[in-house]
This record gives structure tokens, C-alpha cells and sequence, in this order.
């Protein structure tokens, strides 16, 4: 699986490749995204909401390079945080430091989510901060560390079962009472820090869980995986969870009808919700972790 991910991600990177699928490809990546507008976004809120599917709202961007991008970006999130406030849901916003110009300066990326984080109090928002490829992890946790310390309760942090140092990263947590979504990690990772194989990535998973909601944490279990799934809800009962420490969460436009289905059965469900213009690499992201979702884009752009 991880050979398959690390070469389409590794097609998915060539700049011809990338021309081709963000030329034809939009009509496509709309299975996957909401739109390009907040306003689209926001509509997809109302429809989840009417299954009983809480949305996570995510201004597409990563990776950004300057210091007036990363401004720019900062002011989408606020924006965007300010108009979720105004419904009256359930109000979450995931943020990727790198869009916020963490590669730029890590103190530039700590100033601008501390101007998103004050927002997002005002208006009872969460932000999550998503977790990015293996060599951003340290400053990610660093950040994250930093927000807490200055006194922000509404922000959490994502921990990847796949790498190898996440169990040691959540022990490390743990003293700040630290809200976690786990997942599978979805980047092209080396050997030396992912494990690579199904099995043993499940069983960190699920490690993770255990030892955060154990520990009496809230715990997003963000995985589209029936095995995890079924483990999670097995597991929560036998050990008398209370349903409100843990939510099962899934990426908009995957697994639809599971969605309905987890909300309707009572667990709290969140969905995943990206929008705008810069929809590129999430996209090749999914992509990558399928390749029934390859084949449907490559038979969309021989259609054309
Ligand atoms: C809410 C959310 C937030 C995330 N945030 C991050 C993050 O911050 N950082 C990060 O690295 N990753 C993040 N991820 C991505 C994650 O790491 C995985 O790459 C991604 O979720 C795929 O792994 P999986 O466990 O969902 O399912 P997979 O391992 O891809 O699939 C497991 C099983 O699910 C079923 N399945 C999957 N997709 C479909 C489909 N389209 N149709 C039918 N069946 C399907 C199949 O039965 C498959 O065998 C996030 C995921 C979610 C859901």
C-alpha cells in the first residue's frame, strides 16, 4: 500500500502531471472537495447537517513559501471562522501550519493561529491543527505545545499511526489533556519513519486510541476503515467510554453512506469539508490512498 501511495504521490508531484489534472480536473476533484467558495462550503455544512453530520471546515493550502501568503491565507481562515460561527452547529476548523507559513518561520505560523485561535474562541470554534509529512512534525507538536501553554483550550492536534514515533509523541502529550484525532497518515514516507504495512499500522491506531481515551481524553477516530471501525465501537463499550470523550470522523465525499449511518446509530460524526482554489495536493492525497479513486480520474480525463 505504502509503494502505491509513495509512486502516485511521486507522479502526482511532476509539474506536467499537475497541469493536466488541475486543467481538466476540477469537475473531478468535486467528489472530493466542496467547492471553491466559502459560500459552496457552506452549503455542504447544511446538507451534512441534515443527516446529522457535523462538517470541518478546511481552507484548501499548504506548503506556502511566503510570509504575504501565509497573511493571506490567515485572513480565509479567520473569515471562514467567523461566518461557521454564525450557524447554529456544532463549529470546527482544521488549519495546516504550513499554510500558515511554518516553513517560513515557526514564529510567523505561532503569531497567525494565535490571531485564528482568538477568533475562533469568540465565535465557540475548534481548531484542529492537521498533521503533515514526518519532517513537520516536531515544529508542528512545538506549536501546538506553545498554544496550549498560552492558555488556548480549543485547539487540538492530529497523531499519524503509521510513524514511528507517535506513541512516544502522545506519552509526551499526555500531561496537557491533549484532544486527538488519530489517523492512518496519508504522505509518501520513508521506511525508517513509517511503518509499512496494514496490520501493524491498525494495531498503532488502535494503540493510540486506547492509551488517549484511557487516559480520559477526546479522541477522533478518523478512519474509513470498517476493521478500526468496528474495533472502536466494540471496544468504547466494553471499556464504558462515555460517547461524549470520543467521535468517529470521515473526509467528505468518502464512505457517504457509512457516514449517515455512524450519525444515525448515535456516535457523533464529523465530516471533513475542504474548499478553494488550491485543491491540488489534497487531492493527489486521495488519490494516492486508492487506486479505484485513480482510476476514476484517469477514466474522467480520458473522457475528455
Ligand atoms: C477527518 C480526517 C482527517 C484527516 N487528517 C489527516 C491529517 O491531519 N494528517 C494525515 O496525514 N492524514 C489525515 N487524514 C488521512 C488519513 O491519514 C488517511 O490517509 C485516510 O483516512 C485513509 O485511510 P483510512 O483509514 O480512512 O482508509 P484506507 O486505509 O484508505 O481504507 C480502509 C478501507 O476503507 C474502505 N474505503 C476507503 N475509501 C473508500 C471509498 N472511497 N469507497 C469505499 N470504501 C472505501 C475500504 O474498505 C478500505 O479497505 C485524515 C482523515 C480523516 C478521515
Amino acid at each position: 500500500m505504502s509503494l502505491w501511495r509513495n509512486g502516485v504521490l511521486a507522479v502526482a508531484n511532476r509539474p506536467a502531471v499537475e497541469r493536466l489534472v488541475r486543467r481538466y480536473g476540477m469537475r473531478l476533484a468535486r467528489r472530493f472537495i466542496a467547492g471553491e467558495t466559502l459560500e459552496e462550503a457552506l452549503a455542504a455544512v447544511h446538507r451534512l447537517e441534515e443527516d446529522g453530520i457535523h462538517a470541518i471546515l478546511d481552507v484548501l493550502g499548504e506548503m506556502v513559501t511566503g510570509e504575504a501568503m501565509a497573511r493571506a491565507f490567515a485572513e480565509e481562515i479567520k473569515k471562514t471562522v467567523r461566518a461557521f460561527a454564525g450557524l447554529p452547529y456544532p463549529r470546527y476548523v482544521s488549519v495546516k501550519l504550513t499554510q500558515l507559513g511554518l516553513d517560513t518561520a515557526r514564529e510567523l505560523a505561532e503569531e497567525l493561529l494565535k490571531e485564528i485561535l482568538e477568533v475562533a474562541r469568540t465565535g465557540d470554534v475548534f481548531i484542529r491543527i492537521d498533521m503533515e509529512d514526518s519532517p513537520r512534525v516536531d515544529k508542528t507538536l512545538a506549536v501546538y505545545r506553545a498554544m496550549r501553554e498560552a492558555g488556548f483550550e480549543n485547539v487540538g492536534i492530529v497523531l499519524q499511526a503509521y510513524l514511528k514515533r507517535s506513541e512516544a509523541d502522545l506519552e509526551a502529550l499526555l500531561p496537557y489533556r491533549p484532544s486527538v484525532r488519530v489517523v492512518k497518515g496519508a504522505y509518501a514516507e520513508p521506511p525508517e519513519v513509517a511503518y509499512p504495512d496494514l496490520a501493524t499500522i491498525r494495531a498503532k491506531f488502535k494503540a493510540l486510541v486506547e492509551k488517549n481515551l484511557l487516559a480520559g481524553n477526546p479522541t477522533a477516530i478518523a478512519t474509513h476503515d470498517d476493521v478500526l471501525i468496528r474495533w472502536a465501537k466494540d471496544w468504547t463499550k466494553a471499556r464504558e467510554i462515555p460517547r461524549n470523550l470520543y467521535e468517529f470522523q470521515f473526509l467528505f465525499g468518502v464512505r457517504p453512506a457509512l457516514q449517515k449511518k455512524t450519525a444515525r446509530e448515535g456516535y457523533t460524526t464529523r465530516a471533513y469539508v475542504p474548499f478553494g482554489t488550491a485543491w491540488y495536493p489534497y487531492f493527489s492525497r486521495r488519490i494516492a490512498e486508492r487506486p479505484e479513486n485513480a482510476l476514476f480520474v484517469l477514466r474522467g480525463l480520458l473522457k475528455r
